[in-house]
């Protein structure tokens, strides 16, 4: 019965039904089971992976409230929720994954954020989004490219990220407060040093709103199945997350 649940869950989310979904998790399907199953869209992901790459704004809130990981990665590949949403476009689902947690700064196998990958992808609005978030503009990834160097030509995407590297103006990591604030001002996460706060309260709200099963757990590890990816095989952070 699981697995079929856990299948039901699968095929539900790729089809944005909010009632199949419901249906699912309510027969005991497990809400981060990434299995390979014939017939689908997307394969070895977990139901909120296909939510985020469908754009099923309605189906990853449910899956957020009901407890789902916004770290759990498709199986073989680099992506999580958020770095899927913002190269494919969906603002909406941005928005709620980070507003539930997920890391603004978080990295692919290629050490790629969210805001490099908006860039690549020229999705000018979730590149304003991230960037009003807080993203830095200012991090490379594993060939050295900036997130002005993803804009290539581009000249919205490349005054957008410009203005953020010239005004250096960060944000703080609770999205409940946002305050603006730099690298000197704001207090980093002691453990994944990812996320920063402009104070003690807002390190504990954030923690309690999601950060606390991101917390760690937002830098992609090789499994040892694609030979390329393990050039830029990051370190899995394990340690508990310190307060400031
Ligand atoms: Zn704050
Ligand atoms: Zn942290």
């Amino acid at each position: 019965m699981a697995k079929n649940a856990n299948e039901a869950l699968l095929y539900a989310a790729e089809r944005g039904c909010i009632q199949g979904v419901k249906a699912a998790l309510k027969a005991g399907a497990d809400i981060d089971y990434a299995g390979a199953q014939d017939g689908h869209e997307i394969t070895d992901a977990t139901a909120l992976y296909i939510a985020s790459f469908l754009g099923h704004a309605d189906v990853v809130r449910l899956l957020i409230r009901k407890g789902a990981s916004l770290t759990k990665r498709s199986i073989g590949k680099s992506n999580s929720p958020l770095l899927i949403a913002a190269a494919k476009g969906y603002t909406e689902v941005v928005e709620l994954l980070v507003r539930h947690g997920a890391t603004l700064d978080t990295r692919d196998a290629y050490q790629r954020t969210p805001l490099m990958v908006a860039c690549s992808y020229k999705q000018v609005d979730i590149a304003r989004r991230l960037i009003e978030f807080g993203a830095r503009a200012d991090l490379t990834d594993a060939k050295g490219l900036t997130a002005q160097q993803h804009c290539e030509r581009d000249v919205e995407l490349t005054k957008l990220v410009q203005e953020a590297l010239h005004t250096r103006l960060l944000r703080c990591c609770n999205t409940t407060c946002g305050k603006p604030g730099y690298r000197s001002t704001l207090k980093l996460c002691a453990q994944c040093k990812l996320t920063r706060y402009c104070s003690r309260d807002c390190q504990r709200q954030h923690w309690l709103i999601g950060h606390q099963k991101s917390c760690g757990h937002d830098t992609f590890s090789d499994d040892g199945s694609n030979p390329f990816l393990k050039l830029s095989k990051l370190k899995t952070v394990k340690q508990k997350c310190v307060q400031i």
